[in-house]
């Protein structure tokens, strides 16, 4: 039975449519999430007999810890291992090595068995929520999926209770739960993807991209949902994005990769009031400016060149190929990743934040 297009009003507004190296790290003793010196790399292989002729760095020695109800937001441009870092967490691709704790259980070497019951704790929401939904499936049975997989529910009564009052969590109308992902906006859709990812009350979510395949008039209203959640549901979030500014409003702490690893971490204003490293940097420059005279006379920060393959990549520093402030040393040596002041963590061979570059006369 085909049904008209959702009407997004009737759905009803939600909670929200109104509107590199290895470090101790700060706030560990309450953490949630431990990542301890994780490294993914894929290899590559070639010819007939498929030897083995190098290995893509995804993730390149990451380490960080995310406390209790926090959110770090991870960052960085395509390419830089953010994703598959967030993966590698919840063994939806095999780390290399290097450890993942969640509330103190070690997932890293768990068995297929303990992984399947410990997932419990820990879901996904996907960057194209039309890509991640079964189109074939109804939003009733898509929300349902992990909590029969999960033997959660006994009964269909049960189980179309439980998705209605998931539905209702994430602001859409319980009425339309036999309808089909096609039939949603793509708010909507996300929306859809976020109830099946808070079905079983996870103590972890990894946000993919969450909203950057949104509409700019949605985006605002999926992240307020995601903060409501946060806060009602007691959440911890690592939100991956590549656009700092759209990890600003949720993120407790950001953390910024390039190349297969972090440069520079830090609470989230402190970041923006003073990147400490060239990358984050430039990061921050290409964010526009809402006033238009600030932003005519801002000088931006462009990086020259494409991010280096991971394949083969700089010696030293990573990111001495494009760094502005780049000097003899970066070019062999590794930057520690030290912390230079009370919670500030950074990977760069200057001993000063660089000079923000002034604005045009
Ligand atoms: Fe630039 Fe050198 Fe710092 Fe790397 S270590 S970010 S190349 S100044």
């Amino acid at each position: 039975m085909s049904h008209a297009p959702v009407d997004e009003k009737a759905v009803g507004a939600g909670p929200s449519d109104a509107g590199a190296g290895e470090s101790a790290s700060p706030g560990a003793g309450a953490a949630l999430l431990e990542v301890q010196d994780l490294r993914v790399h894929f290899p590559v292989r070639r010819g007939l007999l498929q030897r083995q002729v190098g290995a893509v760095r995804a993730v390149d020695g990451v380490s960080f810890t995310v406390p209790r109800g926090a959110t770090l937001g991870l960052v960085g441009e395509s390419g830089c291992g953010k994703s598959t870092t967030g993966r590698a967490i919840l063994r939806l691709v095999e780390p290399t090595s290097g450890r993942v704790r969640l509330d103190g259980v070690e997932l890293t070497t768990l068995g297929a068995r303990a992984l399947r019951r410990e997932r419990r704790q820990m879901q996904m929401i996907f960057q194209d929520p039309y890509a991640s939904l079964n189109p074939r499936m109804t939003v009733l049975d898509i929300i349902a999926e992990p909590l029969r997989t999960h033997g959660l529910v006994r009964s269909r009564e049960q189980t179309a209770t439980e998705v209605a009052k998931l539905m209702e969590m994430v602001g859409l109308a319980p009425a339309y739960m036999r309808r089909y992902p096609h039939e949603f906006s793509g708010g909507q859709r996300q929306r859809v993807g976020i109830a099946r990812a808070i079905a079983l009350r996870p103590k972890l979510v990894v946000a993919d991209e969450p909203v950057s395949a949104l509409d700019v008039s949605i985006q605002a209203q999926i992240l307020n949902l995601l903060e409501d959640l946060q806060r009602e549901l007691g959440l911890t979030y690592l939100f991956v994005a590549h656009d700092l500014a759209a990890v600003r409003h949720l993120s407790t702490e950001i953390a910024v990769m390039y190349l297969g690893r972090v440069v520079e971490r830090s609470e989230t204003e402190a970041l923006f009031a003073q990147p400490l490293h060239p990358y984050t940097q430039a990061l921050l420059s290409a964010i526009p400016v809402p006033d238009p005279t600030v932003e005519r006379q801002r000088r931006r920060l462009v990086l020259m060149g494409e991010v280096p393959s991971p394949l083969a990549p700089p010696a030293g520093c990573h990111f001495h190929t494009r760094c502005p402030h780049r000097m003899e040393q970066c070019s062999t040596e590794v930057p520690e990743f030290t912390e230079r002041t009370p919670g500030r963590w950074v990977a760069c061979h200057l001993q000063a934040p660089p000079p923000m570059p002034e604005a045009e006369a």
